[in-house]
């Protein structure tokens, strides 16, 4: 049942979304006639097209099929999938024996036969080829080469054109690729999404891609749907189909099914910009020495006589953005290779924590990831949780590690040396050593990996020796421009190339896996907090519990061990006694992050999470009331709540008519219920639960839930975006199973210790409605769906952050001058409006305008050319920004001429700054021209100005300063107005 459930539940899921959006499309008549009951619509696709139209198991599946059940849901229409091989399928449609055909590409002979959608895909078409083969730029790296193509593409004719091209033909992706690895052909042309496919499935590690294949008529083979040519209505029904597909659901799409597997062969062609110095260091250094550990899974290992991990594929990337080659270190120990960077046999080690003293004879580049760290101990003896206990250990440690090296140099710990992460944790194992300090995830992988007995590992505790760790690539420090490159090439990473890269090595692909993916802009906020400071709440069992020693009990307490571990955050707790207390805390600096807030609570300076945990708000009465469900019936009642609690806050602001008694105390708060003083107390569900049962109160019982929905969120100072976004990923990195099993621990009914006889049926009776309520509320199996809902609904966010970034850009774009990079007229003209309106409101207000233009600038394009002239130019312009204010708006005013807007500043002040400039620029030595001038005219506004009266009196005075000789400051007329 569960099993079939958590089957069907992403298809609800989905189902739910798509009804959401379902039918929003118009149609026209005849659109509207085909999708009446009965009718349906064929569209051939292929069997063998991975990963956009295959068959599995029977099954039709791959990005086309999911597209198909899409269309059908926005328009309302049937699609059935015939699956066929492509020249039938092609034939059938000319034939007009089926009524539309999917994944063919636009050609113009097909015209006659075809009408064509845009297109739902383009891929490129690659050349892959055996390893040894060069790259591969163009159709002439083919010649006298053996080359395999696909029996009827339609390439095939043009390509054979070329006789020095020997061409062999493959009936399918399949037996091409396979031709490739067994070395039939020297290069299998085929589209990259295929190719990759096979290469990968097949593990031919032989195989490689060498370019995309370019050919006149070959543009990248753009997938479309086409359609008979005497059905016009079907092809305008699928059309209006894609266009009413969101940017999120393509992105939905793409993830699911072509992504992941060509992520990164698809953007091999991206590299990036290198400055003269950097492009030489290149050409003077192809190859780079990178460090390769043998077992520092999954990061940097050796296995089948190959580098492996995240770490490596990190490296490939970085260096192909750069043009660079990386040749590996492998199988020295970690000691060898900090020597060997000493003594300059190696270029560059990843995943390193900087330290002052590796500084010395390293550079360092920004760090790319940030792990957790635990304690692993042989299992049987007591958990390892404080310092004391950590100095009492023998710990095992990677020699030169950053924990070896942190830890070994202070007497106080006994450190045992070892050549890697595995030697160290075996060393726990046959009790060499006590325990083990390491990266949580690499404990797991080598753990499970290598089956060491007898280890047990812990979640990540708050000791100096265990903070989460950043690593970063080190440099060889003789090549700082190497440094400089590696970090260009990490900053031109698309947070989707990142994301792949995590997801390959640590993304364990499960439906459930817990995953999270911080930004580089997230990771930066971490490292610079020395952790994150919480307010945990001291009695709210089943929530959580916190002593003042730092123990932390509670669901809240292991779902935060699970953040702390999915997002490699330090935290410290601070204990406060209930919320109140905890709001005053984050208000005035004391912490960082609220435990748990009212749902829905406003307030100017907080920002809530989004739902940790689902709960209710219940009501317990004495034993005689009758059900209770709605707040009207309370008015007239005295209610107990728990003082300073989010329940007495949250009442407070939606009920405002309650009459509420506040307890400090939850026995107390019982008592004034069973003996009538109040008629209820209120709390969450399993607050209450827990109290009736664990003080084994008979009097009184549940009688009512009042809020079904209230939710468990955490809250953050409002200034603090950054950490509610990394609280909100990492609240979606919890896995269902891990949601369970915290709400199985603490948020069921706690059983019920043995009764005496007498209560035995009034207990039944408390336990029976305790029971009923946690079925209804405490269902985990909802909250998988409301995951994964959150899910997609941040799908969207995330593509409406990605446009509003690109609004922005373009906003800026807009208003750059593309040559020198300073703002433009466009801008001016808004700068101009808002110091207009400025001065006509603020009395004795007053801004300046200077408008330079350089002298003589046609005889340097006449001398040195335009190209030397676009140079001094752009130094021109930067000689200005040096000079100027921070407050000044500098903008090139057309050719060369420049104007520079200083609010704020009167006439004669803005003469003076003319003159600084002009002095600035006789003092600039020009690379290639020498020296130059330039004429400034000012003009100050007068009450009266308009934007044309300012510039025109700025533009007089700049020539009367060409006329009086250049190389001067000239001030405006006196005013026309008077
Ligand atoms: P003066 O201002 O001192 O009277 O002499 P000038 O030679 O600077 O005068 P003018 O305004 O007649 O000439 C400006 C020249 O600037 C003409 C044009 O070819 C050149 N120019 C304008 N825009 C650009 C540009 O973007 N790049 C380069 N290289 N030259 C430009
Ligand atoms: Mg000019
Ligand atoms: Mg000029």
């Amino acid at each position: 049942m569960t099993a079939t459930l958590r089957w069907i539940l992403p298809f609800l899921c989905f189902a739910l979304l798509w009804a959401s959006a379902a039918r929003s499309v118009e149609l026209t008549p005849e659109e509207r006639a085909l999708t009446e009951e009965g009718q349906v619509i064929e569209v051939a696709v292929m069997y063998d097209f991975v990963p956009f139209s295959f068959v599995e198991g029977g099954t039709h599946k791959g990005f086309v099929a999911d597209l198909l059940r899409l269309i059908e849901q926005k328009t309302g229409v049937t699609l059935k999938a015939r699956i066929g091989e492509w020249g039938d399928n092609l034939n059938r449609l000319r034939q007009r024996q089926i009524d539309a055909i999917a994944d063919i590409s636009f050609k113009p002979e097909r015209t006659s036969f075809t009408l064509y959608t845009t297109p739902y895909y383009e891929i490129p078409t690659a050349v892959f080829t055996d390893k040894r083969f060069g790259e591969y730029r163009n159709l002439a790296d083919l010649s006298g080469k053996h080359v395999g193509v696909l029996r009827d593409i339609f390439y095939l004719r043009e390509l054979s054109r070329h006789e020095d091209i020997r061409i062999s033909t493959y009936d399918d992706y399949e037996q091409l690729t396979h031709a490739l690895a067994f070395g039939e052909i020297d290069a299998a042309i085929q589209n990259l999404t295929s190719g990759y496919y096979y290469v990968t499935q097949n593990a031919y590690t032989n195989v490689k891609l060498a370019g995309e294949f370019t050919l006149e008529t070959v543009g990248r083979e753009d997938l479309r749907f086409g359609v008979r040519v005497d059905r016009p209505a079907i092809q305008s029904l699928l059309q209006k189909g894609l266009d009413s597909i969101t940017p999120a659901e393509w992105q939905q799409l793409k993830d699911r099914w072509i992504s992941m597997a060509t992520g990164r062969m698809t953007d091999q062609h991206s590299t990036i910009e290198l400055t003269m110095e950097e492009r030489e260091f290149v050409k003077n250094n192809p190859v780079i020495r990178v460090h390769n550990e043998s077992n520092f899974e999954p990061y940097s290992f050796y296995e089948n006589d190959q580098p492996q991990g995240h770490s490596i594929d990190f490296m490939r990337l970085l260096a192909q953005k750069a043009g660079l080659k990386v040749r590996f270190v492998s199988e020295r120990s970690w000691h060898d290779y900090l020597q060997m960077m000493r003594s300059g046999q190696l270029d560059v080690m990843t995943n390193i924590v900087y330290s002052d003293q590796r500084a010395e004879y390293m550079l360092f580049t920004a760090p790319y990831l940030r792990l957790a760290q635990g304690i692993y101990r042989r299992q049987g003896t007591p958990a390892i949780d404080s310092l004391e206990q950590l100095q009492n250990s023998t710990l095992a440690l990677p020699k030169g590690f950053f924990t070896y090296d942190q830890l070994s140099s202070d007497e106080k710990f006994s450190v045992l040396p070892a050549r890697d992460s595995l030697e160290s944790l075996m060393m726990v194992s046959t009790g060499e050593a006590d325990a083990t300090i390491e990266i949580m995830s690499v404990a797991e992988h080598l753990l499970q990996k290598y089956a060491v007995p007898g280890v047990t590992g812990a979640n990540p505790h708050q000791l100096i020796a265990s903070e989460p760790l950043s690593l970063r690539l080190a440099v060889n420090q003789n090549k700082p421009l190497l440094r400089q490159i590696l970090q260009k090439a990490m900053d031109s990473l698309s947070e989707q190339e990142k994301r792949q890269l995590q997801f390959k090595w640590t993304g364990n692909g499960a439906e459930n896996s817990q995953y999270l993916h911080l930004t580089g802009n997230e990771l930066a906020w971490l490292e610079s907090r020395a952790a994150i400071r919480v307010c945990t709440t001291r009695n709210r069992l089943p929530y959580e519990q916190t002593t003042d020693q730092g123990d932390h009990f509670g669901a809240f307490a292991d779902l935060l061990d699970i953040i702390r571990h999915n997002a490699g955050i330090s935290v410290r707790l601070v204990p406060v006694n209930h919320f109140r207390e905890a709001l005053q805390t984050l208000n005035n600096g004391g912490c960082d992050l609220i435990s748990r807030a009212p749902p829905g609570l406003e307030l100017p300076y907080l920002s809530l999470s989004q739902p940790l945990l689902d709960s209710t708000l219940v009501i317990a009465t004495g034993l005689d009331e009758i059900y209770v469900n709605d707040f009207s019936q309370l008015h007239t009642r005295t209610l107990a709540v728990m003082e300073g609690s989010h329940v007495q806050v949250f009442l407070e602001r939606h009920h405002p008519e309650l009459n509420l008694r506040l307890y400090p105390d939850a026995s107390n708060a019982m008592d004034a219920v069973a003996s009538g003083q109040a008629f209820g107390l209120i709390d969450t569900l399993p607050a209450i639960s827990r109290m009736i049962v664990s003080r084994h109160r008979t009097d009184i019982k549940i009688s009512g839930e009042l809020v079904p929905d209230y939710p468990a969120v955490l809250a953050t100072r409002q200034e603090d975006a950054m950490l509610l976004q990394i609280m909100n990923k990492a609240i979606q990195s919890i896995s269902a199973e891990q949601f369970e099993t915290v709400s199985n621990q603490w948020l069921q009914a706690p059983v019920l210790a043995e009764p005496p006889d007498y209560r035995l049926i009034t207990q039944a009776a408390v336990a029976t409605s305790l029971l009923v309520a946690l079925i209804l509320i405490w269902n985990r199996k909802l909250s998988k769906l409301n995951a994964r809902i959150r899910e997609s609904r941040n799908q969207l966010v995330e593509a409406h952050e990605e446009l509003k970034m690109k609004n922005r850009m373009l906003e800026q774009l807009s208003t750059t001058d593309r040559l020198t990079r300073l703002k433009n007229r466009l801008h001016l003209e808004r700068v101009f409006e808002q110091q207009l309106l400025i001065a006509e409101q603020v009395e004795a207000y007053s801004f300046s305008l200077l408008l330079i233009d350089i002298d003589y600038f046609k005889r340097i394009n006449d001398r040195f050319g335009h190209h030397r002239g676009d140079a001094v130019l752009i130094d021109f312009a930067a000689v200005l920004k040096g000079t100027s204010r921070e407050q000044d708006i500098i903008a090139r005013w057309g050719g060369e001429e420049f104007m520079l807007v200083c609010p704020d500043t009167r006439l004669g002040d803005a003469v003076a700054h003319a003159q600084t400039l002009l002095y600035a620029i006789q003092q600039h030595r020009f690379a290639e021209v020498g020296y130059c001038t330039a004429s400034i005219g000012v003009a100050s506004w007068e009450p009266g100005d308009t934007y044309q009266s300012l510039c025109r009196r700025a533009d007089q005075a700049l020539y009367e300063a060409k006329r009086t000789g250049r190389n001067r400051v000239c001030q405006q007329p006196a005013h026309e107005g008077g």
